[in-house]
């Protein structure tokens, strides 16, 4: 198996959201990054968004413009499925659907390096099935970092179930690395956040929908009176209603009616209105 000590490069698969953000932060912190996704437009959006991420660091100070060159020249983006082959560590941070992450799992099993360690971004599948796609499912892990990664500190290890503890301790190392704190979750559904997180979301929308309050009480209430910083409403826009709709699905087929999504996240996503990504969800952006 490649030790931490050996990574050079990074493969990232995917280019949105989260494949950008897992790109910029290995690169921020020294890593030769190859960030994959299937078109090149994909591929141009996610470089893009890599730019306005540094350039507001940059700003605000938090690195020099030097420091911001360095970073954007570690990054290779690529449509091509081969450039991954030099990869000493792979992150998956594609659409959250099974089908598609055992198909790109297989593939990077074919292309990379017997002891090459593959990690999943999945907020909710599991992390055991996905690894059933490979011939290492010691080697297949899950890394969930939080959204936008390069703010957020947090990094869920989920293990499944054969996970080699060598993986386990491996992807404590790598997000240590990345400059993030760990904690680990069993492959249960939804993991330790989003388990807690998707119903308290679906519940700020039902409390929504059924007139408990304004979106700004809802969202208000739950900032002033328990201490969040964002309310329901404002963080399922910032997390993409669309993500908010497969994750809560998932649960629900796995662990029953109390899983149900709200039948306003459904009719959301099926208008378009995804959050701050589409410039509209329960909140208008510009
Ligand atoms: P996204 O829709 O922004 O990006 C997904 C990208 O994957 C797209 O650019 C798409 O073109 C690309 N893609 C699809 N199939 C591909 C393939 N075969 N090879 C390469 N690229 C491919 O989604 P996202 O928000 O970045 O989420 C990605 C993953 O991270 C999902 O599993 C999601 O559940 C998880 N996640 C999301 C959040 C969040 O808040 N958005 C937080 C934590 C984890």
């Amino acid at each position: 198996m490649r030790t931490l000590d050996e990574v050079e490069t990074v493969g990232v698969v995917g280019a949105g959201s989260m494949g950008s953000g897992i790109a910029q932060v290995s690169a921020m912190n020294g890593y030769e990054v190859v960030m994959r996704d299937i078109e090149q437009e994909f591929v141009d959006k996610g470089m893009e968004t890599i730019d306005s991420s540094l350039d507001r660091l940059v700003g605000s100070e938090k690195l020099s413009p030097d420091g911001a060159d360095a970073t954007r020249d570690r990054i290779t983006g690529t449509t091509a499925l081969d450039d991954l082959a030099t990869a000493d560590v792979v992150v998956e941070a594609v659409v959250e659907n099974m089908d598609i992450k055992k198909d790109v799992f297989a593939d990077l099993d074919d292309i990379t390096d017997e002891g090459v360690v593959l990690a999943t971004n999945t907020s909710t599948l599991s992390i055991t099935s996905i690894a059933s796609a490979t011939d290492r499912p010691e080697l297949v892990v899950g890394i969930h970092f939080m959204n936008p990664v390069p703010i957020m500190e947090g990094v869920e290890v989920v293990v499944g179930e054969k996970t080699a503890e060598e993986t386990v301790e491996f992807a404590h190392a790598f997000s240590e690395a990345l400059d993030k704190t760990t904690w680990e979750s069993d492959d249960k559904p939804g993991f330790v956040v989003n388990r807690v997180l998707m119903p308290w979301i679906n519940e700020g929308i039902r409390a929504y929908d059924e007139g408990v309050g304004s979106k700004s009480d809802i969202d208000e209430g739950l900032k002033l009176g328990t201490n969040v910083p964002m309310g329901p409403l404002e963080l399922a826009d910032h997390i993409g209603l669309d993500i908010c709709l497969d994750a809560s699905q998932t649960l629900h087929e796995e662990l029953g009616d109390r899983y149900k999504p709200a039948y306003l996240l459904k009719r959301k996503v099926e208008a378009g209105e995804l959050g701050k990504k589409t410039g509209k969800g329960f909140y208008e952006y510009d």
